[in-house]
């Protein structure tokens, strides 16, 4: 039992009493979906924590689908999300939506996307596709709310932006304008494990086929957040999506990575695994403009 000092456990039911109890003088620890947390408890890293917070019952757990994007609640859990009508259906989430189907039944019924993003892990797939999707967390701590676009909340390996006291309240996708496709692809070393390397697009392309707006991000441990890069989608912007571009595009992706090694694959392996796996996402996005 790893959690030797846990004293105490709040479920409160509102963001404002969850502010209260995270602002007390003890060690607290925001409990969601739990699927990151029961890890590092079985590893024995819990041990300080004196408090849990479970943000379950605080009313996050909403989406709202409008003209200007998809506002999603902390505590919504991906099979919540993977139901809603949006990502079942708008072409500019499917990155998104093709990102909701790796992680196992079990998890997508209890994970959340407060939890996904506040873990910081550069290994899990929904925040690589969040990236793509320009999302923004939205924080809220006892200094009032503050919005953060999400290559500025992960600050590096388990680290973000959040202060303490702060927490996670929802993240936000801008709905981009003109005809927008995207896709995700992970490379895993089996089902259920977490990526090798992964990768999400978003293209949006004007009437004559030409790309006006592009997003490539990675993920899987090919830097120590999950990366964007401005390489490949400069290579994309003015250009018509053909398999030369896509190449170009690919390829360039080494640029803006710094690959680590692990048990999952070398640092040399995952290099040259984003290049195979980013020209196969950008060319299934670009099916889909068909
Ligand atoms: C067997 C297994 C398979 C998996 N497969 C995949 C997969 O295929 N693809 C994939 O993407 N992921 C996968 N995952 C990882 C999974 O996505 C994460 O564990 C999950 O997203 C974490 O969310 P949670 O709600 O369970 O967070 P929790 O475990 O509750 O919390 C995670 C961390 O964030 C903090 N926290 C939680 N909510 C907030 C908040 N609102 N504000 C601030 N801090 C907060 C917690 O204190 C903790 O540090 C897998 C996990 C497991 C165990």
């Amino acid at each position: 039992m790893a959690l030797t000092k846990l004293r105490a456990f709040h479920a409160p039911a509102s963001v404002a009493e969850a502010l209260a109890l995270l602002s007390r003088d003890e060690e607290t620890l925001i409990l969601s979906g739990g699927t990151f947390l029961h890890g590092l408890e079985a590893r024995g890293l819990l041990s300080d924590v004196e408090a849990l917070v479970d943000l379950r019952k605080v009313g996050l757990g909403t989406i709202q689908a409008g003209s200007d994007g998809l506002e999603i609640g902390a505590t919504t859990t991906f099979a919540q999300l993977r139901r809603h009508e949006a990502v079942q259906s708008s072409s500019w989430l499917s990155a998104l939506a093709d990102a909701l189907e790796y992680p196992p039944a079990q998890i997508r019924n209890t994970a959340t996307v407060g939890g996904c993003v506040a873990a910081s892990c550069p290994f899990f797939d929904i925040p690589t596709a969040l990236v793509a999707l320009d999302g923004v967390v939205t924080a809220k701590g006892g200094e009032g709310e503050r919005r953060i676009p999400l290559p500025e909340f992960f600050v590096g390996l388990f680290a973000s932006a959040l202060e303490p006291g702060e927490f996670v309240t929802g993240v936000s996708l801008p709905r981009p304008e003109g005809r927008t496709v995207g896709a995700f692809i992970k490379l895993e070393g089996n089902a259920n494990d977490l990526a090798i390397v992964n990768a999400a697009a978003r293209l949006t392309v004007d009437g004559a086929g030409v790309c006006t707006e592009a997003r490539v991000a990675l993920g899987g441990g090919v830097a120590d957040s999950v990366v964007r890069s401005p390489a490949a989608e400069n290579l994309l912007t003015g250009r018509r999506l053909d398999g030369e571009t896509l190449r170009a595009a690919a390829d360039a992706v080494v640029g803006d990575i710094d690959p680590m090694s692990d048990h999952r694959a070398s640092a040399d392996y995952r290099r040259a695994m984003a290049k195979v796996i980013t020209r196969r996402t950008l060319e299934r996005a670009v099916a889909r403009l068909q």
